[in-house]
């Protein structure tokens, strides 16, 4: 048995970090967390929390991942850390085929990762940089892979696959695997623990960040979900397209010569809120400029039809509904959105508490509603290091699959 006295939780994203390091022995107080935004541009930031609970806020510049988590490693440092950390934990964006658990990072998992890593082309190459420099600098330190596509690798085959034929299917391993899985995971722990018979029900999970999906979860198992392949389908999203026509890429390459990459730029970075609205990918600055701004209100308007739209599709997939869960920058703090969302479900037994959705109560239904709506916070980086300690306290063969943490054993943990 390993012994783990601080544990951190890497959650690397195309331009920023998230870590948190938290004692082995209580998981629920963070000793510390460090975000870093911006990487890569000369106006990054850095907010740092401590025990003490007060955020400080500084302004820094990073040219790269590794200037960055060589800072964050200063901090820990400085806060006298570094030392305890017997563990790190990644949040990798794509298992791929061959990781459908959590597990170890060893050379051949570690290996796979690589191989898989064009599957996210802006996720993953930010989770290696950090497994190679926690290799550097903390030599002998457990490192664990949770990847986003674990939580799904419960999808009915009719909702794996993507209608392409099967032999070029089977080929690449080309099938629906979804993301946000940690959150996702979270979520249903979270409702399992404030209500333990709606965990058994039929829910649907709204992870509305910039990133943006949903997922249809029965008995905490996820049966559907809107990412597919990339994090690129589904919902319209900050700056990706979410759902688009195969037509409209042949199009594209037809009509205007665009290559791969081309297009790979423009669905991910320049379509989206962003792209439709013609300015910003920030659903608050568009909130404000909705009234006067009409490429503006139409951004908004896609969005929230697109979720409407899936809740009502998953509804079906579940055959009813009991609980709706809203999460992520957007989901937890925007009333307006959640209400757009929400107007005119109640022919599936959604109704809003008008006064508890502008108040972003933890239950923004209505007493007679029969859906319970939820508001909850989530926190990836505690799933991360949920598992990291679940891992590495097992004395298992390194390459040996490891099971995931069940959730009875999560809510003890929280
Ligand atoms: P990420 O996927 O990068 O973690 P977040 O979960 O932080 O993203 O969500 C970012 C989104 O949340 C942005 O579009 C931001 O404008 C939006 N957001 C944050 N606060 C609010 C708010 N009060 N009202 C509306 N949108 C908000």
């Amino acid at each position: 048995m390993t012994d783990v006295s601080a544990v951190m939780a890497l959650n690397s994203g195309s331009s920023s970090i998230k870590a948190g390091i938290y004692q082995r022995s209580d998981v629920s107080s963070r000793l510390l967390s460090v975000e870093m935004e911006r990487i890569g541009l000369v106006d990054g930031l850095i907010r740092t929390v401590d025990g003490s609970g007060e955020p400080i806020i500084d302004a820094a510049s990073f040219p790269d991942f590794e200037a960055a988590l060589r800072r964050l490693f200063a901090i820990v440092e400085e806060h006298r850390l570094l030392a305890q950390l017997s563990a790190v934990g990644h949040r990798v964006v794509h298992g791929g085929p061959d990781h459908r658990r959590h597990e170890r990072v060893t050379p051949s998992v570690l290996a796979s990762i690589q191989r898989s890593s064009g599957l996210a082309r802006n996720h993953m190459p930010q989770a290696l940089a950090g497994i190679d420099f926690v290799a550097r600098a903390l030599p002998g330190v457990d490192q664990v892979a949770c990847f986003d596509t674990a939580f799904h690798r419960t999808l009915p085959a009719a909702a794996k696959a993507t209608g392409l034929a099967r032999d070029i299917a089977d080929e690449h391993g080309i099938e629906r695997y979804g993301f946000h899985g940690l959150s996702y995971e979270y979520l249903c722990n979270e409702v399992s623990w404030l209500d333990p018979v709606e965990r058994g029900g039929r829910m649907i999970v709204a992870h509305l960040g910039n990133g943006a999906s949903m997922a249809a979860i029965r008995d905490g198992i996820s049966v559907d979900t809107t990412m597919g392949f990339t994090p690129n389908s589904g919902l319209l999203m900050g700056t990706r397209s979410g759902d688009i026509e195969s037509g409209v890429i042949t199009f594209l390459m037809r009509e205007r010569g665009m290559s791969v990459d081309a297009i790979d730029l423009l669905l991910e970075q320049q379509c989206g809120l962003r792209g439709v609205s013609g300015t910003t990918a920030d659903m608050r600055e568009l909130l404000k400029n909705e009234a006067t701004d009409s490429r503006a209100a139409e951004a908004i308007a896609l969005f929230c039809h697109r979720a409407r739209k899936t809740i009502g599709a998953y509804a079906s997939v579940l055959s009813g509904l009991d609980t709706l869960v809203f999460s992520a920058g957007i989901g937890e703090r925007s009333a307006v959105i959640r209400e757009r969302i929400c107007d005119g479900q109640r022919h599936l037994g959604i109704v809003l508490d008008r006064e508890r959705n502008l108040a972003n109560a933890p239950v923004i239904s209505r007493q007679d509603s029969r859906v319970t709506v939820r508001v909850i916070h989530t926190d990836e980086e505690a799933m991360i290091v949920r598992h990291t300690i679940d891992l590495v306290s097992r004395s298992i063969p390194a390459d040996e699959p490891t099971p995931s943490m069940q959730p009875t054993m999560l809510i003890a943990a929280h």
